[in-house]
């Protein structure tokens, strides 16, 4: 069973369309990545499913049931972009007062962010007010004061900005844990290094429509170009090749493309009966990097005649 099932979600601002018909699904236990270029209703969807917004159309179906906001929300920990800590409260109240807003008594709250101050090293803050502490230092707080409670969806939206590459690793370990438990976690981020590493299912939006919908490894091999790495001692450069295209080559190091009905054995047969060593063959994929701007850029020139029709 699907943990969230989003469908056919609308929210339109004015005339603005910020979310046009979207639709997913979400199993238990997942790591979702959410993305699109600045925009395109990441934000929007997000405050749907926290309950924040009403959708002017569509379902959410959270847990088998319809979302009820007032009651599913203590289900959900949600981690906004924008911030929004009280700088002038004591971190270990603060963390508390939090805990209890999503429905802990105070003595289950302390015994459960004493856990989580310890593991973080976070201790010697308790009494330290918000605003004496860093960035990245209340972005670790945020984390912690999100999945506190406990629950079975948690929205990170840009969990790491801020963040130095050891604390960024702490809290990646932690939603690796976190789903590991059964938990569903949506990952919202520009930084297509992070998704590749982390997610195993996403979507992608661009003005407020899906474009594209699917787990990483999916993805990747649905917009591979058939190149490959290829390091071979091949005295006076590869040969030419009805089977392959040379798009570079460095020293021994060649990228080649495939021609044809892409049979790699039938690629190597050749080379080997050419007299060529071959001391590696590696397929490259396309990055979600180059799969996002090649997306993105292919809607940009389809809306472009519109475009200059409005300018
Ligand atoms: P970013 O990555 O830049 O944070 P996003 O994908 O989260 O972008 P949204 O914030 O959901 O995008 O915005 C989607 C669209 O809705 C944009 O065109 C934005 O200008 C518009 N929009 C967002 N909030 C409002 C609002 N309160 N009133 C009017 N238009 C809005």
């Amino acid at each position: 069973m699907a943990l969230l099932e989003v469908q056919h979600l609308k929210k339109y601002y004015a005339t603005q369309k910020a979310v046009d018909d979207i639709s997913f699904s979400i199993g238990a236990g997942k790591i979702f990545g959410l993305l699109g270029p600045n925009g395109a209703g990441k934000t929007t969807l997000l405050r749907m499913i926290t309950g924040i917004f009403y959708p002017d159309e569509g379902n959410i179906i959270f847990e088998g049931q319809p979302f009820e906001p007032e009651k599913d929300i203590l289900r959900i920990g949600y981690m906004p972009e924008e911030r929004g800590l009280y700088k002038k409260m004591k971190i270990g109240e603060h963390a508390i007062y939090l805990a209890q807003l999503k429905g802990m008594s105070r003595s289950e709250a302390l015994e459960k962010i004493k856990s989580w101050f310890e593991r973080f090293d976070m201790q010697s803050w308790w009494n330290k007010k918000v605003e004496d502490l860093s960035k990245g230092m209340q972005q670790k707080l945020q984390f912690v004061t999100t999945v506190l409670h406990e629950p079975s969806l948690i929205i990170l939206d840009e969990p790491f900005s801020g963040l130095d590459p050891v604390n960024a690793n702490l809290i990646k370990e932690e939603i690796y844990g976190l789903a590991k438990k059964g938990c569903t976690i949506i990952f919202s981020t520009h930084r297509m290094e992070q998704v590749e590493e982390i997610c195993d299912q996403i979507v992608l939006v661009d003005k407020g429509k899906k474009i594209l919908d699917g787990d990483v490894a999916g993805v990747k091999e649905a917009f591979k170009e058939y190149k490959y790495r290829l390091l071979a001692e091949a005295p006076g450069g590869l040969p030419p090749s009805s089977l392959y295209e040379v798009l570079a080559a460095n020293g021994s190091a060649y990228t080649i493309q495939l021609n044809g009905d892409h049979d790699t054995n039938a690629i190597l047969g050749e080379l080997i009966a050419r007299g060529i060593g071959i001391k590696g063959f590696n397929e490259i994929l396309p990055s979600l990097n180059d799969i996002f701007i090649r997306l993105v850029n292919d809607r940009q020139s389809t809306t472009r005649p519109f475009q200059n029709h409005i300018a």
